[in-house]
């Protein structure tokens, strides 16, 4: 096992399937996608990575479709809709790595409800830490 050095394209779908070419040419039998994945804004629709990927045919790779993970207010945790069965989006707190970015771009710490204050000062701490400055 290795990290992959990629640089984000957010090329939605596209970028999502070479995500899992590359993936597979390294010898992984599974690939998980979730929501968004490698998407910007609201540039693509949520499950459009999932969809296209779930069409193709990438020989040798199996493509697993992960749920979205939201806040429960009822259960008191991150759930998915596998591990949760309280309906009503007042029970849901729902955000996005976009949304995080963003609040930690902006020096203001995310809901304690989705990420640990000491997490956040980690990643924090990097200065500039989804633009590779001072890394
Ligand atoms: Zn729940």
């Amino acid at each position: 096992m290795s990290p992959l050095h990629y640089e984000m394209m957010y090329a939605g779908p596209r970028e999502a399937t070479l995500h899992a070419i590359i993936r597979r040419n390294f010898g992984c039998t599974h690939f998980i996608v979730g929501r968004d994945h490698a998407g910007v804004g609201n540039y693509y629709g949520p499950y459009e990575a999932i969809e296209a990927m779930e069409a193709l045919d990438l020989g040798g790779i199996e493509i697993i479709r992960a749920s979205e993970v939201f806040y429960c207010r009822a259960c008191g945790s991150l759930v998915t809709e596998m591990d949760c069965g309280h309906g009503g989006e007042d029970k849901r707190q729902r955000f996005s790595g976009t949304m995080i970015r963003n609040s930690i771009e902006r020096g203001s710490v995310p809901d304690e409800n989705i990420m640990r204050r000491e997490v956040y000062e980690a990643v924090a701490s990097y200065g500039n830490p989804f633009r590779g400055g001072d890394v």
